[in-house]
């Protein structure tokens, strides 16, 4: 089934230079870029964005990260684009990640690990949403 999903390149990856690669990546799995800016989020729009982990020890650090510089913030459609790309990212714990994923290749710990990825069809619509209007995004 054909689905969009909500992709991140984090502030480590940004500044370490990977958007080309991380993109590369996206689009050799076969994945479309149907939207896609760079911006660069203040802390409560991140901790709005990781809203589902309020409470939790990391989410101070984890929305500081967030907030520390610009992003990538893009719309991938495909067929079920959510777990392909979910894969194509590995494990939140770079260490852990299977060989080939993009937080293996490229991460360098569980939070600065690069990327993001909706992981269900609820949140994707609800991080699209946060990010991008409808006219923002090409259909293909
Ligand atoms: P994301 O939501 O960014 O795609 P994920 O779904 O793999 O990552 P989550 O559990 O949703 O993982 O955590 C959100 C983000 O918070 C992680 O990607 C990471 O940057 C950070 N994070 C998660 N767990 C930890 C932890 N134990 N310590 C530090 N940072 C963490
Ligand atoms: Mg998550």
């Amino acid at each position: 089934m054909k689905e969009k999903t909500l992709s991140i390149i984090k502030p480590d990856g940004v500044s370490r230079n990977l958007i080309g690669k991380v993109i590369d990546c996206i689009e050799n799995a076969g994945l479309k870029i149907a939207s896609g800016k760079m911006i660069k989020m203040t802390k409560d729009q991140a901790k709005g964005f990781y809203r589902i982990h309020e409470g939790k020890p990391f989410f101070d650090s984890v929305t500081d990260f967030m907030s520390s510089g610009p992003c990538i913030v893009m719309v991938l459609e495909g067929d079920s684009a959510i777990s392909k790309y979910r894969e194509l990212m590995g494990s939140t714990d770079c260490k852990q990640a299977a060989e080939g994923t993009i937080r293996k290749l490229y991460g360098t710990d569980i939070e600065k690990n690069v990327v993001h990825g909706s992981d269900s069809q609820d949140t994707a619509a609800f991080e699209i949403g946060y990010f991008f209007n409808g006219l923002e995004i090409m259909a293909f």
